[in-house]
């Protein structure tokens, strides 16, 4: 992430620019921009060789009018206090969008897990869950994966939890492996719902989807599943890339092998069948018809915003899009399709496993994958009946008047505890 630009303050002028569709007076609005809390901990954890580090981590829960709070937790060095406050906003946004009973919530541990055994990053998530205990439960919050972390990790935070309150509860946690009370189909969710926004944008643009190029920014899970499976709607995934660099090759390449690749090598860097290594900038700005920037937040900014040729952006990444960037992209055209619609999947599935987990009744990956199709379409829907209705610049801002709109309904009818 480069800092230049705070993601607190964008996703605040992103609430600003929703709020200009709405008629709420300023308080709510301030409700809307702030995390309720923020829990900062330093954890101290033993290092295989004897000595002792101290790792700082946080959680921001933002808001919980609709339900417990919601989000990841992510290991990653640039990690902060404002970028989590961003992360849970967006989560509150998200699963407004796509109108699934929970508020908002994210977490990070300051760390490149890279750099440390396995053994150290399990005692490092062990010390946090140990830390979250009291924050955290099926009905007050409920974390899941998000950047460099997985089932690995949401195993570790589940038995901690369980060990420590001496039960079962595998709903407190989400993104688990199957056999520790996952669900099917959750490990490819985001990626299927950056598919299903694609082809439902192409789809109300009157474009054909199996005609179209596509640019990658970032190939991990969200970035290489949504590849997969836009590939397999029949388009032309000609560049992906990730943080040791870009591929291209203006023919095309199947996005599996690139992502074997990648398994094999640690980078889609050296891939057989591109033809050109390119900067990540160059990918960005390449002439294709649809980019999906799959990183980090703030990847563009204005000045790549000016050099974007694509039509279509559909956002898997969390803020991938500085504020300045949305302007520039609005003024020239390019169809944004926002992560808080997009890679909404992820949430979505986490939602779908803690029913499961609630239930003790686990679901076939059909049902799965079908339920989802069924609330991002029903989202999207949503989201262009709201850009026709209210004539909004953006799709972003579009999607925000349905969130906000589902918050502050929620607040309003839970009235006020003094
Ligand atoms: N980290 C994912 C996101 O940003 C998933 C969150 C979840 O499943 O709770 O949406």
């Amino acid at each position: 992430m480069s800092n230049e630009v705070n993601p607190f303050e964008s996703l605040q002028e992103q609430i600003d620019d929703a709020a200009a569709y709405l008629e709420y007076p300023t308080d709510v609005l301030e409700r809307l921009k702030h995390p309720e809390r923020v829990l900062e901990t330093n954890l101290s954890v033993e290092m295989d060789d004897g000595s002792i580090e101290v790792f700082k981590a946080f959680r921001s829960q933002f808001n919980g009018d609709r339900g417990p709070y919601k989000g990841g937790i992510r290991y990653h060095p640039q990690v902060s206090r404002d970028e989590v406050k961003a992360l849970s906003g967006w989560m509150v946004y998200k699963c407004a969008a796509v109108n699934i009973p929970y508020g908002g919530g994210k977490g990070g541990i300051k760390l490149d897990p890279r750099e440390y055994s396995d053994g150290e990053v399990e005692r490092v998530t062990r010390s946090f869950a140990k830390e979250l205990r009291p924050f955290i439960g099926e009905d007050r919050d409920i974390p899941a994966p998000d950047v460099n972390t997985g089932q690995r990790e949401m195993n570790w935070i589940k038995d901690t939890y369980e060990t420590l309150e001496n039960t079962t509860e595998p709903g407190v946690i989400t993104g688990k492996a199957p056999e520790s009370g996952g669900s099917a189909g959750r490990v490819e969710a985001t990626g299927r719902s950056v598919m299903l926004t694609t082809r439902e944008a192409f789809d109300y643009l009157g474009k054909d989807v199996g005609e179209a190029t596509v640019a990658v920014q970032g190939y991990g899970n969200a970035g290489s599943v949504a590849a997969k499976l836009i590939d397999d709607l029949g388009a032309n995934i000609v560049a992906v890339s990730d943080s040791s660099g870009a591929v291209y090759n203006p023919d095309g390449f199947d996005a599996r092998a690139a992502k074997s690749h990648k398994n094999e090598t640690g980078s889609v860097t050296g891939f057989e069948d591109a033809t050109e290594e390119l900067t990540n900038e160059e990918l960005l700005t390449l002439d294709v018809d649809l980019l999906i920037p799959a990183a980090l937040e703030n990847a563009i900014n204005g000045d790549i915003a000016q050099e974007v040729q694509a039509d279509i952006i559909v956002e898997a990444a969390n803020g991938p899009l500085t504020p300045r960037a949305d302007d520039v992209l609005t003024d020239r055209d390019v169809a944004v399709f926002p992560d808080i619609l997009a890679n909404a999947g992820g949430v979505t599935v986490s939602y779908f496993e803690w029913v499961q987990n609630r239930q003790r009744f686990y679901w076939e990956e059909q049902r799965v994958n079908d339920e989802l199709e069924r609330v991002i379409t029903n989202a999207f829907d949503n989201l262009v009946k709201t850009y026709e209705r209210t004539d909004a610049p953006s799709f972003r801002t579009a999607m925000y008047v349905v969130a906000i709109e589902r918050v502050v309904n929620a607040a309003e009818e839970a009235g006020i505890w003094p």
